[in-house]
């Protein structure tokens, strides 16, 4: 409740020039003093930060004359950032939700809900499906060297040769030869964007 306080009171006041803030730096200094000798205060470090208007990251830091949205947003996250550093969220359901705030380079590899899922099953569903209205088409699914999806159709085997359109690697191939670093698409794979 403090750091929120401070947040709100002292952090913002950052909004304006140093001439129109009503707490001038002698004030700041004695409460910085203050914090760092009161012993109700645990987390003496990220105290001196909010006073000091120098969290991290650096877009938590409050700049002169920002608008009402970003103000809204830093406040958002500070808020988050208070709470999360007193929850204990040890093998418990918080605990990616604390990793988003502390630790973000730890959800590099992880799933959140909100990420637009991979499509392709269902795309190659709906192609096979297709299929059975014309007998002649047979469309095979293949990768890129880099593992981007694609389909031949016809046959379903490759006779031409074309670029990836996520990184434009050669793919396909001729004479029914696959180009080097392309494989047959065995479905293993899934692509959840990030
Ligand atoms: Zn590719």
């Amino acid at each position: 409740m403090l750091q929120l306080a401070v947040h709100r009171e002292i952090t913002s006041s950052y909004l304006y020039p140093q001439q129109q803030r009503k707490l001038k730096a002698p004030v700041m200094e004695t409460l910085n003093t203050f914090v760092q000798d009161c012993n109700a205060v645990k987390n003496k470090v990220f105290m001196q930060k909010l006073i000091t208007n120098q969290l991290v990251p650096r877009h938590l830091v409050t700049v002169e004359g920002e608008d009402l949205r970003l103000q809204g947003i830093q406040c958002l996250i500070v808020h988050y950032l208070s709470v999360m550093m007193y929850v204990k969220g040890d093998r418990t359901l918080l605990q990616p939700l604390q990793h988003l705030m502390m630790n973000p380079q730890a959800c590099a590899n992880m799933f959140l809900p909100t990420m637009p899922q991979d499509d392709l099953e269902d795309i190659k569903e709906a192609l096979l499906a297709a299929r059975q209205a014309n007998a002649g088409e047979n469309p095979v699914f293949y990768r890129c060297p880099n593992g981007h999806p694609y389909v031949i159709g016809n046959c379903g085997r490759p006779a031409t040769v074309g670029n990836c359109r996520d990184c434009g690697a050669a793919i396909g191939g001729e004479g029914y030869q696959l180009r080097p670093g392309n494989i047959l698409d065995q479905g293993s794979v899934i692509i959840t964007q990030i």
